[in-house]
């Protein structure tokens, strides 16, 4: 790394701002709290918003170029959802206003949870949980509480596939419970003969993730979700991902018992940066009383005739009145307030844009990543060869070719102006590189994607050097991602000498 531009920029006494003319009494600051050692630049407004800019172009985003992150689903972020949700009647709203100032808040909240649940097929939801890990422990719990409640204090045991993603085990461990691994058969769907076997009384229920992180759907599912409730388990679906399934499969009506969607994930809300999210979790009537809470509910109907006395209609009467109650057998409250309100509001801009033809969304997704997948089978391995949902799986090591890695396919990738697919994830397949095309993206994107993959792919082959150097067009080159993420240099002073020794450059 070169020495940060604006230290070079700066010249003493230049001036990038004019404050106003100050409204209170001019007071000088105590001598303590000035430090006279801060060698800050000085430099006028354009070259700090010069230099601002320049920094927020060294990164990829989803506004620069393709981004075919796999286990990440969409990364669309309409601006309209942004606009909604800076609504100064939204973004201003304080968390402990009396109910009867946020009618609207609340309806917006009710209404989302309603679609949310008649997507899914369930009776009932809750936007509470902050994300998707959240939503499963929500959801892990709540199972919990339903055996409990009966008395039933013996079951211990979660079932979790291998293809889950790595949240789900990390869940159930996390809600006391012991995780029982099930293997994938050779078409990556669960081992029948091993859930079978790993049934019993002592089973609280499955976690499984829909489509697998292999990408796929399950085509047992209806058989694995009979052998669970057989022996007294409930099924949780990890519906993180639900891109390839709005409008086509409601988990509720496969049998599932309770499932998180990742708002994040599915329907358009931010996911950069580990900002808030939202794990939303629906379920059956049955588990219904157990959600976390606070949820919306309807406290009192809306009169039917209006109440003003004069016989015209009053809009403001005509609404019901919403409140925010906690469900009789609560697991409790998992998060301050009422949950990511902004990324409820983003959702429901989102859903009600599509509207019914929310199922479009999905047909794009799996039409797309269906269409990378078979274009790219002749140059890469395809450990599972049948149609995928949202994303699918391909090796990243090529038959005689010593020495080259997802890692360096991944790299190389950059040079061609895209994003990386997610490396090594799932852990079941060796090199694994997850692609995810997303239902956004049009025909000439993902022609161009095919054809950078297969332009590596023959450089893999005949220089693969070319590979384990890349990225060759990056403002910096390969890092040591151990050391880049555990002795990250966030000095924006000049790097001392030390620094750059330390990294090895
Ligand atoms: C992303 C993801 C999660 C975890 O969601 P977070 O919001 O990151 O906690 C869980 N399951 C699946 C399948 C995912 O893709």
């Amino acid at each position: 790394m070169t020495e940060p531009v604006i230290y070079q920029l700066g010249s003493p006494g230049r001036e990038g701002v004019r404050l106003p003319k100050p409204d209170v009494p001019i007071t000088p600051l105590p001598d303590e709290l000035l430090r006279g050692e801060l060698d800050l630049p000085e430099v006028s407004e354009l070259q700090a918003v010069r230099h601002f800019v320049n920094l927020s172009q060294m990164n990829h985003a989803i506004d620069k170029g393709f981004y075919p992150l796999g286990s990440c689903t969409m990364k669309y972020n309409p601006k309209v959802n942004e606009d909604a949700a800076r609504l100064p009647g939204f973004a201003h709203l304080h968390p402990l206003t009396d109910e009867d100032g946020v009618q609207g808040a609340l309806a917006l909240m009710y209404q989302l949870q309603e679609w949310l649940a008649e997507i899914a097929g369930f009776a009932a939801s809750t936007l509470v949980p902050a994300a998707g890990a959240q939503g499963e422990l929500s959801g892990i719990l709540m199972i919990r509480a339903y055996h409990l409640s009966k008395g039933d204090t013996k079951r211990t045991k979660i079932l979790v596939p291998n293809s889950a993603h790595g949240t789900n085990p990390a869940t159930c461990t996390m809600a006391g419970y012991q995780v029982v691994e099930l293997p994938s058969d050779a078409n990556g769907n669960v081992d029948l003969a091993a859930l079978r076997a790993a049934c019993g009384d002592d089973v609280a229920g499955m976690m499984i993730t829909v489509p697998s992180t292999l990408g796929l759907f399950d085509s047992q599912i209806i058989e694995i979700i009979h052998a669970v409730h057989a022996c007294g388990g409930l099924m949780y679906m990890d519906g993180a991902n639900m891109n390839s399934l709005l409008g086509i499969v409601k988990p509720g009506q496969l049998g599932f018992d309770v499932m998180h969607y990742n708002l994040h994930k599915t329907f358009s809300t931010p996911h950069g940066g580990g900002g808030p999210g939202c794990g939303a979790v629906a379920c059956t009537q049955t588990l219904k009383p157990f959600l976390p809470g606070p949820i919306v509910e309807i406290v009192e109907e809306a009169p039917s005739v209006s109440a003003n006395g004069a016989g015209a209609v009053n809009p403001l009467n005509d609404a019901p009145l919403y409140g925010l109650r906690m469900p009789p057998q609560s697991i409790g409250r998992l998060k301050a307030f009422w949950g990511n309100f902004g990324m409820h509001v983003r959702a429901y801009a989102y859903i009600r844009a599509y509207g019914t033809s929310l199922r479009e969304v999905s047909r794009h997704a799996v039409l797309n990543a269906n269409y990378v997948r078979v274009k790219l089978r002749d140059q890469y391995r395809l450990p599972y060869d049948r149609i995928c949902a949202h994303e699918f799986v391909l090796e990243g090591r090529f038959e005689g070719v010593e020495g080259v890695h997802a890692l360096d396919i991944s790299k190389r990738l950059m040079d061609y102006g895209m994003h990386p697919p997610t490396n090594y994830f799932p852990l079941i397949v060796r090199e694994a590189l997850l692609i995810e095309p997303t239902e956004t993206e049009d025909k000439a994107t993902l022609d161009a994607f095919i054809e950078a993959m297969r332009k590596i792919a023959d450089e893999a082959r005949s220089d693969p050097a070319l590979l384990r150097d890349a990225p060759h067009t990056m403002p910096i080159k390969r890092v040591d991602e151990v050391r880049a993420a555990k002795q990250l240099i966030l000095c924006c002073r000049p790097v001392p000498d030390w620094a750059h020794q330390a990294a090895g450059d």
